[in-house]
């Protein structure tokens, strides 16, 4: 008999049940600044990827409401046909300014730029040689090309030349991100474009977490590196974390861009992004870019909640990053203290297998250039409370 596919559907998810690995949606019933109304209860954010603070900006907030009455919500078309407006052909000049590439091409999500690139880069007989920890959508990507997608060790660059030695006639794509999202170490880019270069292998970048936040005028982990479009020819970064808006890009050489322009197909048969969103997008792109200011305060704020909880005894990742997780070990306890810490007034989620792999649930910390001293002190204390 034919399986019913809503009945393995209802199955597996009753597996999950069974581990502590249901997720929940839940819903925000207003968010001002770092605070957030969820289940009733007013609690500080430590979730947001909105490093700089930037998503509630009062100047990127007005750009965001006079594109709306210049050009209308939506785009109403494909970039290709007619969707392209002023707006995003402006954002896609000073984001390949801003990263020194180029030129730039605009995604609805980071998730539909993995997916555009790869698919216009690989086909069956290629590879694809992607870090262990790479985000999701990067995977996802390569597995939709129908290349061998190989995975090296985390961070590693000599398990990374072994798959690549191990297809010495392959065309081959290596991925990594920049800054690790569930983790929050920075990839060893240079050594990685150096293996690249020496295998004669194209080099992608996903600087989600990076771009805005690390770096000079936060132009990104490519940018801190000292990498520049020979040595790391694709770069992707999203305008959804530091930028506080949302959509995605690639940035690289004119030959890339115009090639993606023909054949990535979630940049070709999708609506393009709102414009006010671009619009609104160009004026956080330039505070980001422009404040240094923003950058000294996240890295106090860093700086502080690693000495803060290191006085305490609470283990940490190796993380210079806004992203700082505090390992736990066991999905069950991992949700027990994140309830606990939503008890105490802060919104910290535990983060669970698949997204990391089994046996490394843990609370993933962000901290943002919008939280005070004080905030991250109470963040502190509260967690030294709830793990002990
Ligand atoms: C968030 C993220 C994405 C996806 O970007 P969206 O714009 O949210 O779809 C891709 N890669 C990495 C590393 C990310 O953290």
């Amino acid at each position: 008999m034919r399986p019913d596919l809503l009945q393995r559907l209802a199955q597996a998810r009753a597996a999950r049940a069974e581990h502590d690995l249901v997720r929940r949606l839940r819903t925000v019933d207003s968010a001002r600044g770092r605070q957030i109304r969820i289940d009733g209860r007013s609690l500080l954010d430590f979730a947001s990827n909105d490093y700089l603070g930037l998503s509630q900006d009062p100047a990127v907030r007005d750009a965001l409401v006079d594109g709306a009455r210049r050009w209308g919500v939506g785009a109403g078309a494909a970039h290709l046909l007619g969707g392209h407006r002023a707006p995003h052909a402006a954002l896609e000049d000073a984001l390949a300014e801003w990263t020194g590439r180029e030129r730039a091409l605009l995604f609805s999500t980071g998730y539909m730029a993995n997916l555009g690139v790869m698919q216009a880069l690989l086909a069956r007989g290629d590879a694809c040689i992607a870090d262990k920890l790479d985000h999701a959508s990067l995977l996802d990507a390569a597995r939709m090309t129908g290349c061998e997608l190989k995975r090296y060790v985390h961070a590693d660059v000599d398990s990374a030349r072994r798959q690549l030695d191990a297809l010495p006639g392959a065309a081959a794509l290596l991925a990594t991100d920049g800054v690790f999202s569930m983790d929050g170490d920075v990839a060893p880019l240079a050594d990685l474009a150096a293996l690249c270069r020496e295998q004669g292998a194209s080099f992608l970048v996903d600087d989600a977490h990076g771009l805005g936040v690390l770096g000079p005028r936060g132009a990104g982990s490519l940018a801190e590196a000292g990498l520049g479009e020979d040595d790391a020819p694709i770069l992707m970064a999203t305008l959804g974390k530091a930028l506080g808006v949302a959509g995605a890009f690639v940035a690289g050489s004119a030959a890339l861009i115009d090639g993606l322009v023909q054949f990535a197909r979630s940049h070709v048969y999708t609506t393009a992004m709102p414009p006010a969103l671009a619009a609104a997008t160009l004026v956080s792109l330039a505070i980001a870019r422009d404040d240094d200011a923003l950058r000294t305060t996240l890295a106090e704020r860093i700086a502080q909640f690693r000495d803060a909880a290191q006085q305490r005894g609470i283990h940490l990742f190796d993380s210079r990053t806004p992203i700082q997780p505090v390992p736990v070990g066991d999905s069950g306890a991992a949700l027990a203290a994140a309830a606990r810490l939503a008890e105490a007034g802060f919104f910290v989620p535990a983060i669970r297998p698949p997204t990391v792999p089994q046996g490394s649930a843990r609370l993933r910390v962000s901290l943002s250039a919008a939280h005070s001293a004080e905030d991250v002190e109470r963040l502190v204390e509260a967690l030294a409370t709830v793990l002990a």
